[in-house]
């Protein structure tokens, strides 16, 4: 049996019942096999797959709080520090109600990945709670993430780990926990990222993860001899990386005509209205009927239906799974010819192997959601040194960075036979940093 495979059958067997993590793994390693048997006999020497497919360490916890009626409720926390091998842990929290072990070990395992990509120097790490901050008050949530921080803050640091936000973890979130780590460890440091301006966030931080996908895709698209002016764009979800996908596709000539949250979707001929999409998710936080019952062009279907809709290029920004073998076979015969993951792991494996034979350009979300990592990562450095950087700035260096991160897998994909191979290439070249520390920094 081959290295790779030994090593995905081991993590199945020794982390039952974490098919998400299972799903992660076998798609990184899988994509890694050329180079892992181009150094078969020192990876297997020092346990290089072994060592990427354990966490440093993994930490669950009780989350006590009461709600607004007097009644104690309890969620569990959880923070995998998967690997610091390049910088410190860096990776966001999510707070929804499917949240497990096994979907932040799966989320932890890319970020090593995707944080290696974009050049800066943070290491891997997630976490979360199954906690569903939706249709509680503003105390509840204060209340929910106090205790949470109150057990996580003996954990992270502005050196050791910095998480952000996930699903469900927005500015208000982030606040709440920023508060409570300044007053328990009585230090103030830029232990979070996606603060508010007025106490160390990054301009363009909120726009990053969104504009990021679509600087990443319209380079693709360029070396491709394409271009997005005039493109039709399915966008899902309609949260923080959905509505900046959509604002930045239509600055860049594109029309998107779709978006979609855990309840239905809207299909708009006339294209999104972002500043209506905007009033409605950001401001209000209602169901998109309300942007329906605002728009006349626009109509609400209940359920799941986006990949349904004729399109040429694919922004999944919603969730995991999201877009499955049936949604892939509709995309290509709908003639739709980029897929590019807003989301992370949003495409099943049977999926993205469809759309590969079937010669559809595929950015995974390792790569092409790294802009809102690596915008965190600039507000890390702006804290460092006590500044802030102009949103042009920031902007600036966040496209540059997107650029460079598909000219990187492009080549790592071209140097082992694979041209096209986007996914392999995400793969490899943000393996290769991350092995290459490894090996420097000897067992560990
Ligand atoms: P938000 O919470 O802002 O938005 C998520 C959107 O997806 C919402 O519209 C939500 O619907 C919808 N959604 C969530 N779960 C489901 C589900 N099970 N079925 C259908 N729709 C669902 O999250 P983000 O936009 O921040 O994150 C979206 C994805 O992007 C996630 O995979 C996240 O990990 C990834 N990501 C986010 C980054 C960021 O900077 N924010 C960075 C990199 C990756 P509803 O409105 O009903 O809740």
């Amino acid at each position: 049996m081959s290295y790779v495979d030994e090593v995905i059958e081991r993590v199945i067997a020794k982390n039952p019942a974490e098919p998400e993590f299972h799903q992660a793994v076998t798609e990184v390693l899988d994509s890694l096999r050329p180079v892992v048997e181009a150094n078969e006999e020192l990876y297997r020497k020092n346990a290089i797959l072994e060592r990427i497919v354990e966490p440093d360490r993994q930490f669950k916890f009780r989350v006590p709080w009461v709600d607004d009626k007097g009644q104690v409720q309890v969620n569990t926390g959880y923070r995998v520090q998967f690997n610091n091998s390049i910088g410190p842990y860096k990776g966001g929290l999510r707070l929804h109600p499917s949240v497990n072990l096994g979907i932040i070990k799966f989320l932890g395992f890319e970020q090593i990945f995707k944080n290696s990509l974009t050049s800066l120097p943070i290491g891997g790490g997630k976490g979360g709670s199954d906690f569903d901050p939706k249709g509680k008050s503003d105390r509840e949530v204060m209340a929910f993430c106090q205790s949470f921080m109150t057990e996580l803050c003996k954990y992270i640091g502005a050196d050791v780990d910095v998480p952000a936000g996930d699903i469900g973890t927005g500015a208000r979130e982030i606040g709440f926990m920023f508060g409570q780590y300044k007053r328990i460890r009585g230090m103030y440091e830029g232990v979070l990222t996606g603060k508010g301006l007025s106490y160390g966030g990054s301009l363009a931080r909120t726009e990053a993860t969104g504009y990021g996908l679509l600087y990443i895709t319209d380079e693709m698209l360029k070396c491709n001899g394409e271009s997005l002016k005039g493109k039709t764009v399915c966008v899902s979800g309609a949260g923080n990386v959905a509505i900046y996908a959509t604002e930045k596709a239509q600055q860049l000539g594109a029309k998107v005509v779709t978006c979609s949250d855990s309840t239905g979707w809207i299909y708009d001929p006339e294209g999104i209205d972002v500043a209506l999409l905007k009033e409605v998710k950001e401001v209000k936080r209602a169901r998109l009927t309300e942007y329906a019952a605002a728009r006349k062009s626009a109509e609400y279907h209940e359920g799941k239906g986006v990949w349904s809709v004729k399109c040429d290029v694919a922004l999944p920004c919603a969730t995991q799974n999201e877009l499955d073998i049936e949604d892939a076979k509709t995309l290509v015969a709908n003639g739709c010819m980029a897929v590019c993951e807003g989301a992370n792991m949003p495409t099943t494996l049977e999926a993205t192997a469809y759309l590969k034979e079937n010669k559809v350009y595929f950015l995974p979300g390792k790569a092409s959601n790294a802009g809102g990592v690596a915008t965190s990562a600039l507000e890390m450095s702006q804290n460092s040194e006590r500044l802030s950087w102009t949103f042009e700035e920031v902007d600036g260096k966040l496209q540059q960075i997107m650029i460079n991160i598909f000219h990187n897998l492009d080549d790592a994909a071209k140097r082992y036979g694979m041209e096209g191979d986007y996914v392999a290439g995400a793969n490899i070249a943000g393996f290769e940093k991350v092995v290459d520390a490894m090996l420097a920094q000897g067992v560990c």
